[in-house]
């Protein structure tokens, strides 16, 4: 089939190489003209595991990145909307939806045949049906329904693994406002055989996005609160949920007799919080979505409470140490708000670093692949390490805030340096007495 993306940015980008991988030619579509030269010029905008790779066999072959919309609906059969979808402060900002559908619409205007457009960015219930399908209505005088199919497609993929997850889903849900559009869509799913596929309302998809997030969100806010309370009293957050984990509820034994350790373990373990470009912003989005439609969302409050206090708790370990931090050197070791990943929206990292440095620290900061962004933001107020072995250099107190396999080298690294700086682990990545001082959270 020919797709079209509009939004060549995480979701977009990813899903148009994927697409590509199973066989569709594609035209991602984007306003920002550096980011289609360099997606064209075969260049990742951004860093993500095997994007690379996906890009060298695909770009300027199956895959083309344009900044003409118009030129690209035309020539397609399908338009997948996956434009960013942020929380303005007090409720979620569509007008990157809304311009897209217009302009979409304005396309639409000059086309014959019957085209589908695919919603796939983040959008609360009723959006699609009550926003895009209207938007694309009134820009090109023709009928949802009728004249062009309108769909839902939420993505689940998750930033440092998108391009697995991305081929292999765990589920394909499609929203569409009627049989034909799902039709479409679920033809552009075709190769995966063997995936649940789950066709229903637009509403319904766009609902099961925002709970699946909101869910994951608040596993790791109740983690937190408790190991919270477990560190005051004395206990270990970590074994505490070793024990927790071991009900079979949550890893159930297989017939042979093996634990099977599902992937929402891991969202039941201690840490310095959640960050990324979506569940912040999602479960912000919620919860205002909630309020407006007279469904207070007192839970989904409190895990943004408690998420945006765990940065602290990083701070209060390094405070049972340090009581003057002016002029300390410390560093932060990870920037990117989970490994595999160069994205740090909303990353605790920041709020640390602002911290520190509020508080006069002579902070180096160091990540194995999010130096550029991060420059973008503290620019020369920090200092940028090269490598650990740099990063540790001279520092008295290393702040663990992403889980980097990398960081696990840390206590051969120091033994063998000499230095007996104090870490503290931010998401329990290091054995308690493998290092002379250690904190974490929950311990
Ligand atoms: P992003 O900010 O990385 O990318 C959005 C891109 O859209 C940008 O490159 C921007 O230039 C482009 N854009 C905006 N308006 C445009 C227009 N009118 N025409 C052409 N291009 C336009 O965002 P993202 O992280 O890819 O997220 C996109 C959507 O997918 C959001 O709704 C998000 O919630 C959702 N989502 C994200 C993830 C994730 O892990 N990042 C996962 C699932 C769902």
């Amino acid at each position: 089939m020919r797709v079209s993306i509009v939004g060549a940015g995480y979701v977009g980008l990813v899903t148009g190489l994927g697409l590509a991988e199973i066989g569709h030619d594609v035209i991602c579509v984007d306003l920002d003209q550096m980011r289609v030269d360099q997606i064209n010029a075969g260049r990742p905008p951004f860093y993500e595991d095997g994007l690379d790779e996906l890009l060298a066999t695909h770009a300027g072959n199956r895959l083309i990145a344009s900044t003409d919309l118009a030129g690209a609906v035309l020539q397609t059969e399908l338009t997948i909307i996956a434009v960013g979808t942020p929380f303005d402060g007090e409720q979620i900002a569509l007008q990157q939806v809304e311009e897209a559908s217009r302009a979409i619409g304005r396309a639409l205007a000059e086309k014959e045949d019957y085209h589908v457009v695919v919603v796939k960015s983040t959008v609360v219930p009723g959006t699609t049906e009550s926003v895009v399908a209207p938007t694309l209505e009134e820009a090109s005088n023709k009928r949802a329904g009728r004249d062009f199919g309108v769909g839902m497609n939420p993505e689940f993929l998750r930033e440092g693994n998108a391009i697995a997850d991305f081929m292999e889903p765990d589920r394909i849900v499609l929203g569409g406002i009627d049989a034909r559009s799902q039709d479409v869509m679920a033809e552009l799913y075709k190769p995966f055989t063997g995936v649940e596929v789950l066709r229903t309302t637009t509403g319904t998809a766009e609902m099961i996005k925002y709970t699946a997030n909101s869910l994951l969100a608040t596993l790791i806010s109740f983690s937190n609160e408790m190991a919270n309370l477990s560190a005051t009293v004395g206990v270990d957050a970590m074994e505490v949920m070793r024990g927790v984990h071991l009900d079979r509820r949550f890893t159930p034994i297989a017939e042979d007799g093996a634990r099977i350790w599902p992937g929402s373990i891991t969202y039941l373990e201690p840490g310095c919080g959640f960050g990324g470009s979506c569940f912040p912003k999602d479960v912000k989005s919620l919860i205002a979505f909630g309020e407006q439609n007279d469904s207070p969302m007192r839970l989904l409050r409190s895990v943004i409470e408690i998420n945006e206090s765990q940065p602290t708790k990083m701070l209060e370990l390094l405070g049972r140490h340090f009581s003057d931090l002016s002029e300390v050197p410390i560093t932060v070791l990870g920037m990117a708000f989970k490994p595999g990943t160069d994205d740090i929206r909303e990353s605790p990292s920041l709020e640390v670093t602002r911290v520190l440095l509020a508080r006069g620290a002579t902070v180096t900061v160091f990540d194995p692949v999010a130096r550029k962004p991060s420059e973008e933001i503290f620019g020369d107020q920090v200092r940028y390490a090269d490598d650990l072995e740099d990063a540790i250099d001279g520092s008295q107190a290393l702040l663990i805030m992403t889980r980097w396999s990398e960081f696990e080298r840390l206590p051969s690294l120091l033994r063998s340096d000499g230095a007996q700086p104090l870490v503290v682990d931010g998401r329990r990545l290091l054995d308690a007495d493998s290092v002379e001082r250690y904190e974490g959270i929950g311990l």
